[in-house]
C-alpha cells in the first residue's frame, strides 16, 4: 500500500468532538483513583472471520486503552468447539494486525481458564449455588416461564450438595450423553429478568476443542464464562454490544458470589449496523458454505479481509469507526458514510494510474510508424513522495469506447470526429474518421496529433473539449478487472424476518477482459491500490493464476448512489 506517513490521530482525545459516555466514564474512573489504569478487552468469538461490525469494537477497546495508557487483551471466547475452527482463529489475528493495534502480552483464549472456571463451577455448588438439572431442553424452557410470567422451580433444584458434586462429576467424566444434563446457577425462578431465572453454567459437548483437545466434554457458558475471563486478567471496562445490557445483572451475580481476583464491570453501547450490509458471522458463513461468495475474503463481503482485498486501507477503517462514534442506542449508519470514508482515504493516498478498461484502436496518423517516446506523469497530484511513472507513447494507442463518438452533442467532453481532446499527460489529438465491425461497432479512431501541444494549449487558438486516458498498444499490461456492486439490492437485508439470500444482487460482480494498464503495473504489488485516472480505484488482487493480473474495483470515484 501506499501509506503516507500521517499523524495517527485517530483516537487522540485533542479532537474537537466531545468525550463520548465510555470516555466520559473512564476518565471519572481515574480521576475517583477507582483503577491506576484501565484495561479493555476484544473478544471475539472464533467462529468465522470479522466483519465491519468488529472493527468497530477493536477500535473502540483498542484505541481506549491506547488513549487513557491502558492496555487492551485479545482473547478467544472459544467456549464453543463445535463452531469454532483454527481457521478462523488465524484470520481474526491477521484482521486485528492489519487495523494496526497491538494488544497487551500474549493472545489469551478462553479455553486457557477452563481448569479455572471448573473450580469455580465446583465453589459455586459447594455454597448450594449451583446444581445439576436433567430437565430436557423443552421442559426447561417451559419451566423457566416468559416476560410475563414467573418461572417454575426445577425439581433438581434442591438436591444436597454431595449430591450435586456427584453429577457434576459424572458429566465432567463423560457418563452422561450430550443433552442429558446440564448445571445451573440457583438464582431466582421468579426473576423479572429472565437471565437470572437459574441460567446454564456447563453444558455437555463430546466434542474436541481446537485448544484443549479432548481434556473436556464438558464446556462452559458464555454468561458463566465471559466475566469471570474478565477477572482473571484485570479488566476494568469490559464492554461490549447493547443485546448484553439485560446479562449484566448476571454477570454482576458471578463476581460477587465467585472468589475472583478483581471486579470488572460491563458497560453497553449500540453495536453498527450498515444499511445494504449483514453484519452476522452467521449469516456471512451461510454466504460462503453456500457458495453466493467466493469465500470469506470475497471482495464484496463486509469481513475485514474482503474489505482489505477489495483495496480498502485499515486508515480508512480506522477514520470510519471515528466518524460514527460510539453511542448508548443502536442506529443504521449509511454504507455512503463507509464509502466516504474510502474513498476520501484513497484520493490522498492512492498512485494514479491509466487503465482502459474496454479497449479500441486509436492511430495517430501523423506520428511516425515504429517510433515512440516516453511520457511523464505525476505519481499523484499533490504528492510528491509517490514515484513519477514513465508512460510509453507511439502511434498505436487504445482508448476506451465510451471515450468516442461519431457525433455528439456539446455535453460530451469526449472524443468526437472533427473534434479535438487532450489525450491526458500528453497531446492534444483531432479524430479524422472511424473503422467498425460488422456489427457496427467502432473498432479503430484514426486522429491526428496537434504539434506543439505537449504541455501547451494549441497555437490555433481551438481548444480541446476535454481530457481522455490512454494507453500504449504495444507497451502495456494485459489484465482483468472485476467491477464490483452492493451484494444486496434491499437497504435492510435481514430486517423483519426477511430471507436475507433473496436480496441479493444477482449483478453484484461483472469481470472485465481484455483491460490494458499502463506497463508499470506489472510490477505492482498485490494489495495495492490505485487511482486508475477517469475510472475508480482498483486493487491489485492476490490471484494465484500468474497468466492474469487481476485489478479489483475498490470503489468510483463519485457516488452513484443518492444516499
Ligand atoms: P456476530 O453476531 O457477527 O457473530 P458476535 O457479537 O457474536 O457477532 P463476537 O466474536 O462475539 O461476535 O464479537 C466480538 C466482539 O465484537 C464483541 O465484543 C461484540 O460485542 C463485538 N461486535 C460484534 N458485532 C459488532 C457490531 N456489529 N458492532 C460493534 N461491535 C460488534
Ligand atoms: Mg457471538
Amino acid at each position: 500500500m501506499t501509506a503516507a506517513p500521517e499523524n495517527n490521530t485517530h483516537n487522540a482525545i485533542s479532537s474537537e468532538r466531545p468525550l463520548h459516555f465510555l470516555e466520559q466514564q473512564i476518565e471519572k474512573d481515574l480521576a475517583a483513583n477507582k483503577h491506576q489504569k484501565i484495561v479493555t478487552r476484544f473478544p471475539p468469538e472464533p467462529n468465522g472471520y470479522l466483519h465491519i461490525g468488529h472493527a468497530k469494537s477493536i477500535c473502540l477497546n483498542f484505541g481506549l486503552a491506547e488513549t487513557f495508557g491502558g492496555e487492551c487483551n485479545f482473547r478467544f471466547d472459544d467456549t464453543n468447539p463445535a463452531k469454532e475452527d483454527q481457521e478462523y482463529i488465524d484470520a481474526i489475528i491477521r484482521d486485528v494486525q492489519w487495523l494496526g493495534f497491538k494488544w497487551a502480552g500474549d493472545i489469551r483464549y478462553a479455553s486457557g481458564y477452563f481448569q479455572q472456571l471448573y473450580d469455580w463451577a465446583i465453589y459455586l455448588i459447594e455454597q448450594g449455588m449451583a446444581y445439576v438439572c436433567h430437565l430436557s431442553a423443552d421442559e426447561t424452557r417451559e419451566y423457566r416461564g416468559t416476560l410475563t410470567e414467573p418461572g417454575k422451580n426445577s425439581p433438581y433444584r434442591d438436591r444436597s450438595v454431595a449430591e450435586n458434586l456427584a453429577e457434576f462429576e459424572k458429566m465432567r467424566s463423560g457418563e452422561y450423553d450430550e443433552g442429558t444434563c446440564i448445571l445451573r446457577a440457583k438464582i431466582d425462578m421468579a426473576s423479572p429478568n429472565i437471565n437470572l431465572r437459574d441460567p446454564g453454567l456447563y453444558r455437555i459437548r463430546k466434542q474436541s476443542h481446537h485448544q484443549t483437545g479432548d481434556t473436556w466434554c464438558i464446556y462452559p457458558s458464555y454468561d458463566f464464562a465471559h466475566g469471570q475471563e474478565d477477572a482473571i486478567e484485570g479488566v476494568t471496562h469490559s464492554i461490549c454490544t447493547l443485546e448484553f445490557a439485560d446479562h449484566r445483572p448476571l454477570y454482576e451475580w458471578f463476581i460477587e458470589n465467585l472468589p475472583v481476583p478483581s471486579s470488572p464491570r460491563q458497560y453497553e453501547f449500540g453495536r453498527l449496523n450498515l444499511n445494504y450490509t449483514v453484519t452476522s458471522k452467521r449469516k456471512l458463513k451461510q454466504l460462503v458454505d453456500e457458495n453466493y461468495v467466493d469465500g470469506w475474503d470475497d471482495p464484496r463481503m463486509p469481513t475485514l479481509a474482503g474489505l482489505r482485498r477489495r483495496g480498502v486501507r485499515a486508515q480508512a477503517l480506522r477514520k470510519f469507526c471515528e466518524m460514527i462514534g460510539v453511542t448508548k442506542s443502536d442506529g443504521v449508519v449509511e454504507i455512503g458514510m463507509l464509502e466516504h470514508a474510502i474513498r476520501d482515504d484513497l484520493d490522498k493516498n492512492a498512485a494514479r494510474a491509466m487503465c482502459v478498461l474496454n479497449p479500441i484502436k486509436l492511430t495517430l496518423t501523423n506520428y511516425p510508424e515504429g517510433e515512440s517516446e516516453l511520457m511523464i506523469a505525476a505519481g499523484h497530484p499533490n504528492r510528491d513522495d509517490l514515484a513519477e511513472r514513465e508512460l510509453a507513447f507511439s502511434r498505436d494507442l487504445f482508448i476506451d469506447a465510451a471515450d468516442f463518438r461519431e457525433a455528439a452533442n456539446k455535453k460530451y467532453k469526449r472524443l468526437v470526429i472533427g473534434k479535438r481532446v487532450r489525450l491526458r499527460n500528453a497531446y492534444i489529438i483531432e479524430a479524422d474518421e472511424c473503422l467498425k465491425d460488422a456489427e457496427d461497432n467502432v473498432i479503430e479512431v484514426k486522429a491526428r496529433i496537434i504539434e506543439g501541444t505537449l504541455g501547451n494549449d494549441p497555437a490555433d487558438g481551438i481548444k480541446a473539449k476535454g481530457v481522455i486516458h490512454w494507453v500504449d498498444a504495444k507497451e502495456n499490461t494485459p489484465c482483468e478487472v472485476h467491477m464490483y456492486d452492493r451484494l444486496f439490492t434491499d437497504e435492510a437485508p435481514d430486517a423483519g424476518g426477511k430471507d436475507f439470500v433473496e436480496c441479493i444482487n444477482p449483478n453484484s460482480l461483472s469481470i472485465l477482459r481484455g483491460c490494458v494498464a499502463e506497463k508499470g503495473l506489472v510490477n505492482s504489488e498485490v494489495g495495492q491500490t490505485y487511482q486508475f485516472e477517469r475510472e475508480g480505484y482498483f486493487c491489485r488482487d492476490a490471484n494465484d493464476d500468474k497468466d492474469t493480473i487481476i485489478f479489483n474495483q475498490t470503489i468510483s470515484l463519485r457516488d452513484n448512489f443518492n444516499g
